[in-house]
């Protein structure tokens, strides 16, 4: 397979850096770093301005119809400048899930408005006692007259306090098997019974506590058939992952080299060899994105190929970030407030990220059994 791109995309590459050097700008930057959200609507807005929020999709459905090449740049682009794109790039999850299984009525009702930047979705998965085993979820979603009433608690509903709706994972029926009880909902986060708090991490991103406390939502916020979640949370967790994790490695070696230049060690040996092994690692896990988007459309979505790309990529981010802070020396561990910071705070910054780059999205022990049951055939680690 050949993943070379041609000048075509290479040309919309220009455009894309063209319009990241004028709305990602330093007033975003900073107001990204302050709040801890990942997701800046100025920015959203203007992105949604060029038609790039669902370029992908058929001009039938409103998109661009842009092909795999062009997507590739510019996820790979945006994330390698830093772009805050956290909330479009799991709006757009969830979006390709209701594009595919939605009813005329959702996509109707939700496809456009994302298209426009007006509407933000996130995830609600984890629970308390349901990360990994995802389908241990205990939230629950009761049949109420023609609608639902919902219970429950989800950890970790990335930038819901800037969402419009939740994709929640309930379970609807608790005397069925464990994974076939399961139904997806999208439910508003005006509803009456939503509440949230912020969770600060490590990398100075900031999460939420999801709660739902009677919350009354109509049939038309379920997503699929009654029983149909496990289905499609497996659907939509294959959009998950694929190229945009080796844009982080991009970005730690652009810190680097910038970093370098500025401090005169461009010959610096030791530096160099650990810069080069953080280059050709950043390689392979762009041709395993790669790999991993262009079979999204195939059977399967590259499901297991996208577990590949990010094991490969997380933990080659988070062991090269440590040995080029390791290289830059003491200084690297200073913030964007600082001036003259090491590449302006980047590389503790990619650090501090690569820490929990492995758990969101799937931790690596857990991706590796994916790979190891569905690809090499081996029989289950451990009971789930
Ligand atoms: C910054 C951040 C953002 C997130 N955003 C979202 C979001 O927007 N929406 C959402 O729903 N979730 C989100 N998550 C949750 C994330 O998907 C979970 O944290 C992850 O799936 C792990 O679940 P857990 O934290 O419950 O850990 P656990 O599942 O309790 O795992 C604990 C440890 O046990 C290991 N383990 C568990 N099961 C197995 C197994 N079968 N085999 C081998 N080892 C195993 C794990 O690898 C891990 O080391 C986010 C998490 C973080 C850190």
């Amino acid at each position: 397979m050949d993943f070379s791109l041609d000048e075509r995309a290479e040309a919309f590459r220009a455009e894309v850096r063209d319009f990241l050097r004028e709305h990602l700008t330093d007033e975003v930057r900073a107001r990204v770093a302050a709040s801890g959200t990942y997701h800046d609507r100025e920015f959203h807005r203007a992105v949604a301005e060029r038609g790039w929020i669902g370029a992908g999709w058929p001009v039938a459905d409103g998109g661009q119809g842009r092909d795999r090449a062009d997507l590739d740049v510019l996820y790979e682009e945006m994330a390698a400048a830093g772009a805050p794109v956290e909330g479009l790039s799991v709006t757009l999850i969830i979006a390709e899930t209701i594009r595919r299984v939605g009813t005329p009525e959702q996509k109707e009702r939700i496809l456009g408005p994302v298209r426009e930047g007006r509407l933000v979705l996130s995830l609600g998965y984890t629970e308390p006692d349901a990360g990994s085993d995802l389908a241990a979820a205990r939230t629950r979603a009761v049949r109420d007259g023609d609608g639902w009433r919902i219970d429950g608690q989800k950890n970790f509903t990335t930038h819901a306090h800037e969402a419009d709706y939740v994709f929640l994972l309930a379970r609807t029926d608790p005397e069925a098997a464990k994974h076939a009880g399961l139904t997806m909902f999208l439910v508003p986060t005006s509803a009456p019974g939503f509440s949230l708090s912020p969770v600060h991490t490590l990398s100075g991103e900031r999460t939420n506590l999801t709660f739902y406390s009677d919350v009354r939502v109509g049939d038309e916020a379920r997503v699929g058939a009654e029983g149909q979640g496990w289905e499609i949370v497996s659907l939509a967790l294959a959009f998950e992952r694929g190229g945009e994790f080796a844009a982080q490695l991009r970005r730690l070696v652009h810190a680097s080299v910038r970093w370098a230049h500025a401090a005169g060690r461009t010959d610096d040996p030791r530096l160099l060899r650990r810069l080069g092994q953080v280059v050709a690692a950043t390689s392979v896990a762009r041709l395993l994105g790669a790999r991993a988007t262009w079979l999204r459309s195939k059977a399967g979505a590259g499901a297991v190929e996208g577990a590949m790309a990010k094991v490969y990529a997380t933990e080659e981010l988070l062991r090269g970030s440590g040995d080029l802070l390791d290289a830059t020396g003491a200084d690297a561990l200073l913030g964007p407030e600082t001036p003259d910071a090491p590449a302006g705070g980047e590389l503790q910054h990619l650090y501090r990220e690569a820490q929990i780059s492995t758990i969101y999205g799937g931790t690596s022990e857990v991706l590796r059994g994916v790979i190891a049951e569905r690809r090499l055939g081996l029989p289950r680690g451990r009971r789930r």
